[in-house]
This record gives structure tokens, sequence and C-alpha cells, in this order.
């Protein structure tokens, strides 16, 4: 699997967190979602150029 195809990471607006990336979109929400409501902070997806995706935050 080439790293290319990996797009999708988590983000936290709280703290430093990136999630690891993934290549399916809902995989790497899923990922924010855990540090999100395990840390009760607020979470979003970006993609392979670190972008935010729209429509992708997350509130525990
Ligand atoms: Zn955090």
């Amino acid at each position: 699997m080439s790293q290319g195809q990996l797009r999708y990471r988590g983000r936290c607006a709280d703290c430093p967190w990136v999630g690891r990336p993934f290549i399916r979109y809902g995989t790497a929400e899923a990922a924010a979602r855990d540090h999100a409501r395990a840390n009760g902070h607020i979470c979003f997806v970006v993609d392979q150029y670190d972008l935010r995706i729209a429509g992708s935050t997350i509130r525990w």
C-alpha cells in the first residue's frame, strides 16, 4: 500500500493530537471521535494536504 493512499487523519482543536492516517474518511473520523470522547476535546478530520474537511467537526 502506498503512503499516497492514506488521505485522512484526525486532528484536535484542543491539543496537539494527530491521528494515524487512513485511506477511509470514516476510519479517520472514528479515531478522532475516540480521542474527542476520551479527552473531552473537539476534533476534526483533515485531508492529505492538512486541510480541514468541511463538516467533519466532532464534539464529544
Ligand atoms: Zn485533544
